[in-house]
């Protein structure tokens, strides 16, 4: 139930919605907001904790909006995870085709653009006064309630759509250049266009919209170059398989060697995974995270065979670089090992290996050379 962190509450078409440890910290933030602040007492304290898990009910339709567009386009969703800070959907990859890009990023604001549509229409029905709801936010009434919830779900759609890395917006606006232009030079311009609305909230924090403000500007502005770069980067590496960046020389470990001795072997080698194999056959891996955790709990004289994790999917020469990246960031991978024919373990992939890769085209573009089949 409880893993990574996070707790799972349900799930809705194979997405588990789960929330983070820290959330409760909202829940008494808001409590404290409305009841001591404000000066609503019990009353005001609870008003807040209800109309923040309203909020957070909007939060998660909004992710769902965007996860079913996902799953729409066979993009598959891990995992929504609600944090005090907002709700994340983690979807496996984005879709690079920018049409579909564009679908699912709009379709989390889209969502709470029909939640207020609907919300409206109700309110007018039973003629709840939602054009000036503050006047009526020290009443902690039902009506109340309704009008906090109906602000919150616009400022949410609106927000969202701030055209910055990570934010909705951000992708909204690349997918709409990218259908005209490169898509390379399409992130750079949103990323440049994120960035330059990053300083301006951050200017904003600055001067008076409060220090979480520039919290928010400065994650926003290192995620546009983040997500510029490893644009760059995967674009540069298209063609180039695993050849060209494997290494050869791997230490490997024997089923029937002790944890002990991989403790060692990673302290000599500085590898940080190491592949296991029998007869050169490649039956498993170990981690130095693995192997360090295991060393206390299970004793150093414990055969690798026994720990190792047998499930990991091998690359082949062949495979190229930018699924082999892929994979890394889907599976919380830093190494892969490398076979050849009949599961012969013929060398270990890493993420170093592949960032030195991407150093020496930037240096000299051909210098991995030759065999490049874009
Ligand atoms: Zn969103």
């Amino acid at each position: 139930m409880f893993k990574n962190g996070s707790l799972k509450l349900f799930s809705v078409r194979g997405i588990d919605i789960r929330l983070h440890y820290t959330f409760p910290l909202i829940l008494i933030y808001a409590a404290l907001q409305f009841g001591i602040f404000i000066g609503g007492g019990l009353s005001g304290a609870i008003f807040g904790v209800v109309a923040t898990s309203l909020l957070f009910v909007l939060v998660t339709l909004h992710e769902l909006g965007h996860s079913f567009a996902a799953l729409h386009y066979n993009v598959p969703v891990e995992r929504i995870v609600l944090s005090p800070i907002g709700g994340v959907a983690q979807l496996r990859r984005m879709p690079e085709d920018p049409k579909q890009e564009f679908v699912v990023a709009i379709a989390g604001p889209a969502v709470n653009f029909i939640i207020a549509v609907i919300f409206g229409i109700f309110a007018l029905a039973i003629g709840i006064n939602i054009v000036n709801p503050f006047d009526i936010l020290g009443s902690f009434s039902l009506t109340a309630l309704f009008s906090y919830v109906f602000v919150s779900n616009i400022f949410l759609a609106l927000f969202n759509l701030i055209p910055a890395f990570p934010m909705d917006g951000g992708r909204v606006l690349r997918a709409l250049l990218a259908m005209r232009l490169d898509y390379v030079r399409a992130t750079s311009i949103a990323a440049t266009i994120g960035r330059g609305f990053a300083i301006l909230l951050g200017i904003y924090g600055f001067f008076g919209g409060g220090i979480f403000l520039m919290i928010i500007a400065f994650f926003l502005f290192t995620m546009a170059g983040q997500e510029s770069a490893a644009v760059r980067v995967s674009r540069a590496l298209k063609g180039y398989t695993v050849q060209q960046a494997y290494n050869a020389s791997v230490h490997r470990l024997h089923p029937y060697q002790t944890l002990q001795h991989a403790a060692n072997m990673i302290l000599y080698s500085s590898q940080d995974v190491l592949p296991v194999s029998e007869d050169g056959r490649l039956v498993g891996l170990v981690t130095k995270a693995q192997v360090m955790e295991l060393l206390q709990t299970q004793g150093p004289n414990t055969y690798v065979g026994h720990i190792m994790k047998r499930d990991v999917a091998p690359v082949s020469l062949q495979s190229e670089i930018t699924s082999v990246q892929r994979r890394f960031n889907e599976e919380g991978l830093s190494a892969l090992p490398v076979v050849g024919h009949g599961e012969y373990l013929i060398g270990l992939i890493t993420r170093r290996h592949i960032a030195e890769l991407y150093r020496m085209l930037s240096l000299r573009p051909n210098v991995a050379g030759g065999v490049q089949s874009a």
